[in-house]
C-alpha cells in the first residue's frame, strides 16, 4: 500500500493499482469512500466516453475502500460479488463513491454510483465482501501471548516466563542431580505459550521430549527486590502449567556447560490453563498436584513438597531481575517425568487451581 493525502488532510491507504489506474482517492473514512479519475484516451473508446472496465474498476475500488474503512485495519476483505448496472456514458472527470449499507462478522455489503463531471449517473453497483480476522494464508494468526483471569475473564499479556529446575528433591533426585543453596533459574520466550485444548505441534527430530507439570504464579504487581512478604502480595493468581523439555538436546547442552534456551523454549513449551485468582488458591502451598497421560497417573505429588514456594522464589528472581505485571513464574516439577508421544492426550491437574487438557499432534 502507498501512502495519499485525502482532502481532509487525513492519511488513507491507497491500493498500488492506483497508480497505473490514475485514480485518486478522495475521500475514506467510517465506510464510505470516494474515488476519482481523470478520463485520459486510454480509459475511453472510439466515442470518448469511459469504457465499461474502467466503470466497474472505479465503483469496485470505492466500494472495496468503503469495506475496509469500516471494518479494523488487521482485517481483510474480498469480494464475493459486484453488480454493476451502466446507465450512461461518462466523459471528463468519474467520481465513484461507495459506502457500506451492512456488515455482519463475515460479509460485508456496499452499494455505490459513478457520476461524471456534470454530475450524471454514470452507473451504479452493489456488492458483498468476504471478511476475515486476518489475511489468509499470508498474515499469521494473532499472537497467543496471553492468559485468561478465572472469574473476569480478564486477558493479561505476557511478559517473561521465568522457570524454575529442581524445586522438588524427589525430582533432582531422578535427574541425578542436587538442590543446590540457590534455585536453578532459565527463562522461556511468551512464544512458547500454548493454552488449555490446543494440540501440541511439538519438535520431532531433537530427541525425547518430557512433561513436566508444574504450578506457575501469574505476577500482578510490579516486584523489585521484594521481600517474601511483597512477593506473596505481588502473585495476581495460580495456574497449572507444562514445561515441556527437550531432554536429549538439554543433557548436551549440560555437559557442554551451554545454557538450555532452545531445549527448553521452543515454540508452545509452556502450556498454561485458565489462571485462578490468589484469593481462591490461597499462597499456593498444600495443593494435589498430578499429570495424566492417556488417562495413566505419571506424575503425583503435593505443592508443599517444593524446596522454595512461589512467594520465595519470586523474591529470589526479584533481587536481580525485576517482574512485572503479566510475567509468569514456573515453580519446578515433581518426580516421575518422561516422554510424550505423538497422539497422546496429557490432563494436568492441581487442586483449587484447575486441569490443563491437551493433545499431542499425530
Ligand atoms: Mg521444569
Amino acid at each position: 500500500m502507498t501512502q495519499s493525502r485525502g482532502k481532509e488532510g487525513s492519511q488513507v491507504q491507497v491500493p498500488p493499482f492506483n497508480k497505473f489506474m490514475g485514480m485518486e482517492l478522495v475521500r475514506k473514512e467510517g465506510g464510505v469512500c470516494e474515488v476519482a479519475l481523470e478520463l485520459q484516451p486510454h480509459h475511453c473508446n472510439r466515442r470518448g466516453v469511459a469504457h465499461g472496465g474502467v466503470v466497474s474498476t472505479l465503483l469496485d475500488t470505492s466500494l472495496g475502500g468503503a469495506v475496509v474503512s469500516s471494518i479494523p485495519k488487521e482485517w481483510w476483505c474480498a469480494t464475493i460479488s459486484l453488480n454493476v448496472q451502466f446507465i450512461s456514458g461518462g466523459r471528463g472527470r468519474l467520481t465513484s463513491r461507495g459506502e457500506v449499507t451492512r456488515r455482519g462478522k463475515s460479509v460485508a455489503f456496499a452499494r455505490g454510483v459513478v457520476l461524471d463531471e456534470s454530475e450524471r449517473l454514470v452507473a451504479s453497483a452493489e456488492g458483498s465482501w468476504h471478511l476475515w480476522q486476518n489475511k489468509p494464508g499470508v498474515m499469521a494468526p494473532p499472537p497467543r501471548d496471553h492468559v485468561v483471569l478465572r472469574g473476569s475473564g480478564e486477558r493479561v499479556a505476557v511478559g517473561k516466563i521465568v522457570a524454575v529446575g529442581r524445586n522438588y528433591a524427589a525430582h533432582a533426585e531422578e535427574m541425578n542431580a542436587q538442590v543446590g543453596e540457590e534455585p536453578v533459574l532459565f527463562e522461556k520466550p511468551s512464544t512458547a505459550l500454548a493454552h488449555g485444548g490446543d494440540t501440541l505441534h511439538l519438535p520431532r527430530d531433537r530427541g525425547a521430549i518430557h512433561h513436566e507439570v508444574e504450578l506457575v504464579a501469574l505476577i500482578g504487581k510490579r516486584c523489585r527486590k521484594a521481600s517474601p512478604e511483597e512477593a506473596a502480595a505481588a502473585i495476581a493468581g495460580y495456574a497449572v502449567g507444562l514445561d515441556l523439555t527437550l531432554r536429549q538436546m538439554q543433557s548436551g547442552f549440560k555437559k557442554r556447560g551451554e545454557p538450555w534456551f532452545l531445549a527448553k523454549g521452543f515454540d508452545q513449551s509452556a502450556p498454561v490453563s485458565v489462571v485462578a485468582p490468589a484469593a481462591e488458591v490461597g499462597d499456593g502451598s498444600g495443593l494435589d498436584i498430578s499429570l495424566a497421560v492417556n488417562g495413566e497417573i505419571r506424575q503425583q505429588d503435593n505443592t508443599s513438597s517444593m524446596v522454595r514456594s512461589a512467594a520465595d522464589l519470586v523474591a529470589f528472581i526479584s533481587q536481580l531481575v525485576t517482574l512485572e505485571p503479566g510475567d509468569l513464574v514456573m515453580t519446578g516439577t515433581p518426580a516421575g517425568v518422561g516422554p510424550v508421544e505423538p497422539g497422546d492426550r496429557l490432563e494436568a491437574t492441581i487442586e483449587k487451581v484447575g486441569s490443563l487438557n491437551l493433545r499431542v499432534a499425530e
